[in-house]
């Protein structure tokens, strides 16, 4: 066995790239009887009518045959829903993540680079390095505000391929205004993509920029909606660039399933709109009473989040503590230096943020009081 291992390893080590044998594989947290407030998912399930109907629908899918290729009904449902005119159209990921592996490779040159704020969401960097693009990162202010100049300065020295923007940003929660988005899109000589995870959760809103700016691409999902089993990343754009883009999309990369699925759920979205509007109430309820503990520091959410900092060195155990009492939260400790002792917290319903802060209650004035 072990010369089997030690044989394989000597491959590996010849013909696996660089880049990939030094990275980690993403990984996440077992979540098993816990609490899950780590990954933005909706908290809610389906009206029992709806799940009958939905079942009933899936019931007549082909699944013996290929899904349409081009997901051509979603499509034309995603053109009318938004009102797209005729040189705006969508193209579909299996998650907005492969969309950010999309783009980035049908730019990956030697040579090339791809620059996003930081901290920020992980994938823009992950996926830099797979594809051979030089990660060019700008650090956000100490309030994780964009700092426009230091961009701007940035974006003219390094001349980036393409720069993502998180609006809201993840794990920060925040906006950094319409105003430096347009600056930084106008300097750029690059592609510019807005990434909208968050969307719903907002009133900001940068879809219609993309009729008016030559190199802005918009990217939603419907994970954080509540979809995010099916995986569906949609991306928006002018058509000249989503048909170079559409090229290094694998052929089928939307699922039978998928495509039902989300047909069916975007013709029934008022229940989700409802969901996420709820999210939004105890986002405001929630915010408040994490307000009331001291030690932490909070910051502003426009997300179905909330990013908090607890004292200096403690993050870690509180991550674990709230674990050991049934609630997972995501332990940033790791993920920035800018982020020592931060966690970021799901809002969810009702019932499961009460069950947070009665943890979290606890573990503050009796686990780590000392
Ligand atoms: C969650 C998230 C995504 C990933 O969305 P999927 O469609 O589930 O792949 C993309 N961007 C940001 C900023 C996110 O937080």
């Amino acid at each position: 066995m072990s010369d089997m291992r030690d044989s394989i390893d000597a491959y590996v080590e010849r013909w696996i790239k660089p880049s990939v044998r030094k990275q980690k594989a993403y990984s996440i947290e077992p979540s098993d009887g816990l609490i899950k407030l780590d990954t933005m998912e909706n908290p809610f399930l389906w009206p029992e009518k709806l799940q009958e109907d939905w079942a009933a629908r899936l019931k007549t899918a082909s699944l013996n045959r290929y899904p349409d290729p081009d997901a051509n009904e979603l499509t034309e449902d995603f053109t009318n829903r938004y009102g797209l005119n005729d040189d705006t159209s969508v193209l579909f990921g299996n998650g907005s993540d492969e969309i950010i592996q999309l783009i980035a490779t049908a730019v990956a040159q030697p040579g090339k680079k791809l620059m996003s704020p930081e901290p920020s969401f992980s994938m823009f960097r992950q996926v830099a390095q797979f594809q051979g693009l030089e990660f060019i990162s700008v650090p956000l202010d100490e309030n994780f505000e964009l700092d426009l100049e230091l961009t701007l300065n940035k974006i003219e020295r390094e001349d980036p391929a393409v720069i993502f923007l998180a609006q809201p940003n993840n794990p920060t929660g925040n906006l950094w205004g319409r105003e430096k988005l347009r600056r930084i899109i106008e300097a750029a000589q690059g592609l510019v993509v807005i990434d909208e995870a968050y969307t719903a959760f907002t009133d900001a809103d940068f879809l219609s920029w993309v009729e008016e700016l030559p190199n802005l691409l918009v990217m939603r999902t419907l994970s954080k909606i509540g979809l995010a089993g099916i995986r569906l990343g949609v991306l928006f754009g002018h058509k000249a660039w989503l048909e170079q883009i559409n090229k290094v999309r694998l052929p089928y990369n939307i699922n039978v399933l998928t495509q039902m699925t989300a047909k069916f759920a975007l013709d029934n979205v008022g229940f989700l709109q409802d969901q996420t509007q709820e999210l939004v109430r105890q986002r405001e309820t929630l915010f408040q009473k994490l307000s009331e503990f001291s030690v932490l520091r909070l910051y502003p959410s426009q997300a179905n989040f909330i990013l908090v900092r607890c004292e200096s060195g403690k993050g870690p155990a509180l991550h674990s503590a709230l674990k050991s009492r049934g609630i997972l939260v995501k332990n940033l400790n790791d993920a920035h230096s800018s982020l020592q002792d931060c966690l970021r917290i799901n809002v969810s319903s009702s019932s499961e943020n009460a069950a947070m802060l009665t943890a979290l209650n606890a573990v503050l004035t009796e686990d780590l009081s000392d």
